[in-house]
C-alpha cells in the first residue's frame, strides 16, 4: 500500500483524533488542524515525520486557505480531505440567537465548503482525490432541539451530493458519512441558549436526555472503530456516496425514508396537479 497524505479538520479530539490515529496507524501521513495547533502537540512530537499540526478556524476563510497550502506543499498532495471539524448546537428554533446561529453555520457549512474549494484545484490537477464529509444521522432526520445543527449538516449533505456528481469524472471520490451518537463528549461543547418554557415537551426534553446521558446509552458508537472503516474504505477506493455509522444512524435513517416515500405515494394526485391543463 502506497502512504496517503490526509487532511484531517477539527483532530483535536473525538472523531478527527481517533481517524489520525487509525491512519497513521497504518503507515499514512496526516495534516491535523484545529484552532489552536497546540491541541495537537502530542500527536505531533508522537509522530514528527507524518504529522503536520495546523491552526486552522473554520470560521476564517485566509486560514483555510493558508493550511491546505501550506499541506499541499508538505507532501505529494491531499489525497485524502476529512472535513469533521463541527460544533453543535442544542436549542428549539424560536430560541436560536443569531450569532449563534452564524458560528454554527461560519463552522459546518461555509468553512467547510471553502476547504473542499481550496483543496480542489490540487486534486483536480492529480487527478484523483477522496473527500469524505463527516454530516450526521441529522443530516437526514431532523428532530427538536436539533434544528440548527440538522439545517446546517443538511446543506452540508446537499453540497455532498452535488459535489459527487461534479467531481467524480474528474477522478475524485465525495462521499458523506452520517454517524449516529459516537461518544466524544461533543454534547458538552454544544452552543446553548436561555429556554422558552412553551419548549419544556419537546426540544427541552430531547436536551435533558442528551445531557443526562451519562452512560453514554445515546453514543454507543466507539469513534476508534468507525476510524478504521473509514481508513480501510478510503485506502481501497470502495465508498458509497452515503454512509451511515451505527445502527442508531441507520434505523432512524430508513425510519425516515419509508416514512418520507409514503407521505410522497399519499399525497401524488395532488402533486400531479399542476400542470397547464
Ligand atoms: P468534537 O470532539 O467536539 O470535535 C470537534 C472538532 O472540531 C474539535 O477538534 C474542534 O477543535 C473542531 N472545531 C470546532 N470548532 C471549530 C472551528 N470554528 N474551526 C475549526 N475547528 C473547529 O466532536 P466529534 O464528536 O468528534 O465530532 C466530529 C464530527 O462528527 C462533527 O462533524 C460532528 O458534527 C459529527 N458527528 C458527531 C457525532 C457524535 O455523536 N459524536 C454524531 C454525528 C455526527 P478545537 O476546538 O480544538 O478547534
Amino acid at each position: 500500500m502506497n502512504a496517503m497524505t490526509w487532511f484531517i479538520t477539527g483532530a483535536s479530539s473525538g472523531l478527527g483524533a481517533a481517524l489520525a490515529n487509525a491512519a497513521l496507524g497504518v503507515g499514512h501521513h496526516v495534516v491535523v488542524t484545529a484552532r489552536d495547533n497546540a491541541r495537537l502537540r502530542t500527536l505531533a512530537d508522537a509522530h514528527p515525520d507524518a504529522v503536520l499540526p495546523l491552526s486552522m478556524d473554520l470560521s476564517r476563510p485566509h486560514e483555510i486557505e493558508a493550511a491546505v497550502a501550506a499541506a499541499e506543499a508538505w507532501g505529494g498532495g491531499i489525497d485524502v480531505l476529512v472535513n469533521n471539524a463541527a460544533v453543535g448546537y442544542l436549542a428549539a428554533v424560536e430560541e436560536g440567537e443569531d450569532q449563534k446561529i452564524r458560528t454554527l453555520f461560519e463552522t459546518n457549512v461555509f468553512g467547510v465548503a471553502k476547504t473542499i474549494r481550496s483543496a480542489l484545484p490540487g486534486m483536480r490537477a492529480r487527478g484523483r482525490g477522496a473527500i469524505i464529509n463527516i454530516t450526521s444521522m441529522n443530516g437526514v432526520v431532523a428532530m427538536p432541539a436539533l434544528g440548527y445543527y440538522s439545517a446546517s449538516k443538511f446543506a452540508l449533505e446537499g453540497l455532498t451530493e452535488a459535489l459527487s456528481q461534479e467531481v467524480a469524472p474528474l477522478g475524485i471520490k465525495v462521499m458523506s458519512v452520517e454517524p449516529g451518537g459516537f461518544r466524544t463528549g461533543i454534547v458538552e461543547r454544544n452552543l446553548r441558549s436561555p429556554k422558552i418554557d412553551a419548549y419544556g415537551a419537546t426540544a427541552h426534553a430531547i436536551i435533558d436526555l442528551l445531557v443526562n446521558d451519562k452512560e453514554g446509552a445515546l453514543a454507543p458508537g466507539d469513534p476508534d472503530r468507525m476510524a478504521k472503516i473509514l481508513v480501510r474504505l478510503a485506502t481501497s477506493g470502495d465508498t458509497p456516496q452515503r454512509l451511515s455509522l451505527g445502527a442508531d444512524s441507520w434505523t432512524a435513517i430508513m425510519a425516515k425514508l419509508d416514512a418520507q416515500r409514503a407521505e410522497y405515494e399519499a399525497w401524488k394526485d395532488v402533486s400531479h396537479s399542476t400542470y397547464f391543463e
